[in-house]
């Protein structure tokens, strides 16, 4: 007979990694599933957090909350792998023209704003509250730690593996009680929750090499930090749909941002699971039992997969509400 598991987690993303995390930490038993897709949004992702984002620089929704899921949730995982992964840094955004200035003099007339506040002058503002997730050394540690404790498999779960028996999905060779899907975008092709809007954004990203030295975040159409001297992360491109546009574009962006000679190392190429309403999409199936679902983390998987595995953890084992706003169940007709 097969070990049983209270949970099966498939897809070990942004998603995947952290209801994996979540479930540890509760002491619940659980098994990992990925097919080790050579490219995923995950592993393209630059890993930036931030509260203030988007062209037009909204304050992201339900930072408060988010951010501080984050911080303790991230923390936590730190110490148990026993090493660093989240790294402050605050972001840097030089104006292009008197409108950002006015722009920013609105802004900061609000509370909401005035709190990220931590410099401004003619040429520009820096904002506080933000840093990076070293997502490939995340994904990458916490695969080789429930590696170990033999919670993690390599496989490919196709839609002919995943069996209704009585309203349960069932994998055969697999024995649990409760299935979490975190495919990212390739939900899309299966036809378990084919109600819920799930749209793809193709993405780039580059590590480049340059003597750019900065402490901050650079921000002004693209998104530069260090990760060490002489090394820097650099992205991203949004290109609704699957095609990978390439990178040159993004070199042109850097280029001028920069103002420095640079040296690409490594490219990188992803397609974001966003949704229509650019809110995570967490919850139950509506007929099978044992399905769950996060995804739809679109741009912000760093700072919405925390949040996203406690409500549903919560629900599923609490009995606890799941935030309409994230709930599936929203789509429902
Ligand atoms: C260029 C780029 C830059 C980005 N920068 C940032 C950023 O700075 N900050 C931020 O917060 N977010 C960023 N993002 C967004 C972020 O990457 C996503 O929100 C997040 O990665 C989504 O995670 P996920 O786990 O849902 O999906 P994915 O990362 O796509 O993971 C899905 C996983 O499921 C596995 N899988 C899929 N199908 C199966 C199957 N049938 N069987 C088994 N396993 C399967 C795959 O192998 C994969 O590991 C960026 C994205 C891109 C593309």
């Amino acid at each position: 007979m097969n070990k049983k598991y209270e949970y099966i987690i498939i897809g070990q993303g942004l998603a995947g990694s952290a209801m994996a995390w979540r479930l540890y930490f509760n002491n619940k038993s659980f098994i990992i599933i990925d097919s080790q897709a050579k490219f995923s949004a995950s592993k393209a992702a630059l890993g930036i957090y931030n509260p203030i984002t988007g062209r037009k620089n909204i304050k992201t929704w339900n930072a408060e909350t988010l951010f501080k899921e984050l911080g303790t949730f991230y923390k936590k995982v730190e110490k148990s792998l026993e090493i660093k992964i989240l790294y402050e840094k605050d972001i840097y955004r030089p104006f292009n023209n008197n409108k950002d200035v006015n722009d920013w003099d609105t802004r900061l007339g609000n509370n909401k704003y005035k709190k990220y506040l931590k410099k401004i002058d003619k040429n520009g503002i820096i904002t506080k509250g933000s840093g990076y997730l070293d997502v490939k050394k995340y994904l990458k540690e916490t695969k080789k730690y429930f590696e170990c404790q033999g919670r993690y498999k390599i496989n490919n779960i196709k839609n002919e593996d995943l069996v209704n028996k009585n309203n349960n999905i069932v994998i055969e060779g697999y024995n649990f009680e409760k299935i979490v899907m975190c495919r990212g975008i390739n939900e899309k092709k299966m036809n378990l929750f084919s109600e819920i809007p799930l749209t793809p954004v193709a993405g780039n990203s580059i590590k480049i090499k340059s003597n750019h030295f900065s402490d901050y975040i650079l921000n002004k159409g693209v998104s530069v930090f260090n990760f060490t001297k002489k090394k820097l992360f650099a992205g991203s491109t949004y290109d609704n749909g699957y095609i990978n546009e390439g990178t040159s574009h993004l070199k042109k962006k850097i280029k001028k941002v920069i103002n420095k000679e640079f040296k690409s190392l490594k490219s990188y190429f992803g397609i974001r699971p966003a949704s229509r309403d650019r809110r995570p999409l967490v919850g139950k199936h509506d007929i099978i039992d044992n399905l769950y679902i996060i995804n739809g983390l679109g741009s912000k998987g760093v700072s919405q997969s925390p949040y996203c595995s406690k409500e549903l953890f919560d629900y599923i084992e609490k009995n606890k509400k799941i935030n309409k706003e994230i709930n599936i169940d929203r789509f429902k007709s």
